[in-house]
């Protein structure tokens, strides 16, 4: 089939850079009757730099069931519409799913186009050796909920990728080393693709101070990678560390806390292994 075929193409646009829009992705958005997007007037300029004069529709997240009918309907006319985010890969972490869901379930083809995607283009520079991650796109605002999602994830030995703004970035840094310790790795991506692209890997405790010692590592958009929960010999030195601090007579929590600051291990794992221990 070719790219005029009526179809739902799904197209990832530039994180910043207009060079890492790739010739397929223009050709699609240049011979798409309709371009979906989440906000007509953010594409406009990417639209003008590439020449596509398709007809936009406009599908964000506060009318994507809507959009999703619209667009049925096009294709359903034997029209393709190409869909686009502000940024990147639609569908991750921005609308996209419910339309593509909807597209299928009426019978249409869904044509993914590979392109950018903040995620993948930070996991590639990370260098952390984890063989698997766990995609985790933006934690909750509210302090109570990112602390029990964390807490879901302090075990994963997966990498865990989160999406961050800038207004949140200390804030969310601060919550991580909380749930899981200073030990683990931390990679901070911020602007990526853009002309303050950093990408910087400590030790998570090291991270408050990093981000306190210039004010422009704190702007601007970010990926957080946090390596994996440490494999499972590693509770062993935590369960001895635990047991010579309960030991000595300390009430629970704060031999957790001293366990924590001493071997890295996750708050959730001690208080088990504590538990654990005293029963
Ligand atoms: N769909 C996009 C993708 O494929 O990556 C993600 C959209 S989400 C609404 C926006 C978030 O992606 C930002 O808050 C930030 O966490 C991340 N992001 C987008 N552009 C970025 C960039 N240039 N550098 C670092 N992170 C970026």
């Amino acid at each position: 089939m070719t790219e005029e075929s009526p179809a739902l193409y799904v197209v990832p646009t530039p994180l910043g850079n207009l060079s890492d829009m790739t010739p397929r992705a223009v050709e699609t958005l240049r011979r798409a009757a309709w371009v979906a997007c989440e906000d007509t007037r953010h594409s406009a300029p990417l639209f003008k730099h590439f020449g596509v004069s398709a007809r936009l529709l406009a599908a964000h997240e506060h009318n994507e069931e809507a959009a999703a009918q619209q667009i049925v309907a096009r294709l359903d006319a034997g029209e393709s519409v190409a869909l686009v985010c502000d940024a990147g890969t639609p569908a991750i972490s921005d609308p996209g799913a419910r339309i593509v869901a909807r597209a299928r379930a009426a019978g249409h083809r869904i044509v993914p186009l590979p392109g950018p995607c903040a995620a993948v283009t930070a996991l590639s520079a990370s260098g952390l050796a984890d063989p698997r991650f766990l995609f985790c796109g933006f934690l909750p605002a509210k302090a109570r909920q990112r602390e029990e999602a964390l807490r879901e994830l302090a075990g994963q030995r997966h990498a865990l990728v989160f999406y961050e703004a800038p207004h949140r970035i200390v804030e969310t840094v601060d919550a991580l080393l909380s749930a899981f310790g200073p030990a683990r790795t931390l990679v901070l991506a911020r602007e990526l693709t853009k002309l303050f692209e950093t990408v910087h890997a400590c030790a998570l405790g090291e991270a408050p101070a990093w981000l306190e010692a210039d004010t422009n590592r704190r702007r601007g958009e970010f990926v957080l990678i946090v390596s994996g929960a440490p494999p499972a010999q590693d509770d062993g030195e935590a369960r001895r560390v635990l047991e010579l601090l309960l030991d000595e007579g300390l009430p629970v929590r704060q031999a957790v806390k001293l366990a924590r600051a001493i071997t890295g291990a996750a708050r959730n794992t001690l208080y088990e292994l504590a538990l654990r221990q005293r029963e």
